[in-house]
């Protein structure tokens, strides 16, 4: 007799949905969350009167019909929060040195929009949108189909377009669709939602990201920590045991039986076990290396992260509306070639002007939702950085790195306010709150592998089956959920959810 039917490690996107699908479903469950609040990158923090999230700006596929909605509704947790639809006629503004377009709602408006800007690039234009159509189609019958070898076999003989595209990269299918720098420049500018340049990023994931906001953009009412706090709700109406503070240190399965162990020395049981820890963690680290295949093992430890950011959170007095910031998030970019960008942003080349940056306003998103006081504003301003820049730091102690950190993280994030004055005058002199978090805090807060921001780097080797796609380890009755295994992105990591729980409910019952 076990403790718990099942144990979910992690409270992030994929671990609370996973453990609500199982409550749901009436399995005894205990979520172990290894830091003192819920949700992982949906895990808010405040500051005095300010609040900021961590890791969501903006969710698409949330309209009538669409899958997002449908997987809330399916957990039972769709009307338990309010989404802001954000400008359907532009809200995300991607903006070069030349040259601005904003990324509207509707695959057909928008391809329209950017034929009427590339004229000449009609045919390229026609033939990139057909073929996120076709991969849009066979991603969705992978996911919902049966995996392994044979499975992979009907999905490639059924959608050829993953013969050609399904190991390329992005700046293939680029080139095959227009030799036009700029038309490629706009078709990369959701990059930094994945944190890869086009030579590098699988072909299929800037079409996933793409397709998934052409359904229009929307944002919790409340910020992420109201989407976090209905996974919350639901559990504990479910009757989930939750522990914070419960770091897992160590895995094991003798028998039938799964042993976990926290840092504070507590050891529970459990029939099966659900991670959404990094894989690298789970299967690299925490889980007994002599039952997980060692071909695995390897696979997980070889996986290489994604990107980490360096985050500007401000809290300002200035009215955002009256200087011309909207509902819709900035995307800016100094260059049109994002190879080269991507390359300006290693660690060996820091130069004074950074590559680009992001930047959302929550409380113009979402004005009543508690995220600054009346009349002031948040504002998040990230850019992608690498994880080595920090890593001299990575051993000591959260928020007691010492003085040449606390130096080297202000004239980064001082850059980055600099630079959001192209849209803000004066900024710098408004500040009545900010705060810059590195790569470090990435992988302090959530457990990220070297601070990444969407799990295992999103590579053709490490889509897919590269990753842990089909959400298992080797080990009867083990399950991972989130970045690691359909990708990053809170759909996604929802999604593997559902769809690890759905096994796992499948092994406990044939396990009864
Ligand atoms: C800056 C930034 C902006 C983003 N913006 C968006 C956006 O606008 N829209 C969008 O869809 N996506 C966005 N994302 C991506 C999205 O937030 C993530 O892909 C997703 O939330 C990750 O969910 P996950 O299930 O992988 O879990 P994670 O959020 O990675 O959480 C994992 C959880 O597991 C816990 N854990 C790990 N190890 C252990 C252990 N040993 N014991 C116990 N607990 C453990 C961690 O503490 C953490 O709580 C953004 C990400 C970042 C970083």
């Amino acid at each position: 007799m076990t403790d718990f039917q099942v144990i979910v490690i992690g409270s992030g996107a994929g671990g609370l949905s996973s453990a609500l699908f199982l409550a749901k479903q009436g399995f005894s469950t205990l979520l172990l969350e290894a830091m003192p609040s819920l949700g992982g990158y949906l895990n808010p923090f405040r500051r005095g009167p300010y609040s900021f999230d961590t890791g969501l700006h903006y969710l698409g596929q949330l309209g009538r019909g669409e899958a997002f909605l449908d997987l809330l509704e399916g957990l039972g947790i769709a009307d338990k929060v309010d989404f802001v639809e954000l400008d359907p006629e532009g809200f995300d503004r991607y903006v070069f040195p030349d040259y601005e377009i904003d990324l509207c709602k509707g695959k057909e408006h928008y391809k329209e929009k950017l034929i009427r800007e590339f004229p000449g690039e009609q045919r390229g234009i026609e033939k990139y949108f057909r073929v996120l159509d076709r991969v849009t189609e066979a991603m969705d019958a992978s996911i919902s189909g049966s995996g392994g070898i044979l499975g992979m076999l009907g999905l490639l003989i059924r959608h050829p377009v993953m013969l050609k595209y399904g190991r390329a990269t992005y700046q293939k299918l680029l080139d095959d669709v227009t030799q036009d720098k700029l038309l490629q420049a706009v078709l990369s500018a959701l990059s930094a939602t994945y944190g890869l340049s086009p030579s590098r990023a699988s072909a299929l994931i800037p079409l996933m990201v793409l397709d998934h906001y052409l359904r229009g953009g929307y944002y919790p009412k409340g910020g992420s920590g109201a989407f976090r706090d209905a996974f919350v709700d639901a559990l504990q109406s479910h009757g989930v045991e939750t522990k914070r503070l419960a770091r897992v240190v160590e895995m094991d399965k003798k028998g039938d039986a799964f042993f976990i162990k926290t840092e504070s020395g507590q050891q529970y049981t459990a029939k099966s076990v659900i991670s959404n820890a990094d894989p690298a963690l789970t299967v690299g680290r925490l889980m007994n290396p002599e039952i997980i295949p060692s071909k695995l093992r390897r696979k997980a430890m070889h996986l290489r992260p994604s990107v980490g950011a360096f985050y500007a959170f401000i809290g300002t007095d200035l009215d955002l509306p009256s200087c011309g910031i909207t509902d819709a998030n900035i995307y800016h970019y100094h260059d049109i070639d994002f190879n080269r960008i991507y390359r300006a942003r290693d660690a060996s080349s820091m130069k004074e002007e950074l590559p680009g940056f992001f930047m959302t306003s929550p409380s113009v998103k979402d004005p009543e939702g508690g995220h600054a006081p009346q009349g002031k504003h948040t504002l998040e301003i990230t850019t992608m950085m690498d994880y080595e820049r920090f890593e001299k730091w990575a051993d000591a102690p959260s928020m007691k790195r010492g003085q040449d950190y606390e130096d080297f993280k202000n004239r980064i994030g001082e850059r980055l306010v600099k630079a959001a004055e192209t849209y803000i005058p004066d900024l710098s002199s408004h500040l009545d709150h900010v705060e810059y978090a590195t790569p470090l805090s990435n992988a302090y807060w959530v457990n990220a592998v070297q601070g990444g921001c969407y799990g295992p780097e999103e590579t053709p080797d490490q889509v897919g089956p590269g990753r842990f796609s089909d959400f298992t380890a080797g080990v009867e009755g083990l399950f991972l959920v989130g970045a690691g295994t359909l990708g990053g992105g809170v759909m996604a990591c929802v999604a593997s959810g559902v769809l690890a729980g759905r096994k796992a409910a499948a092994y406990l019952q044939s396990s009864r």
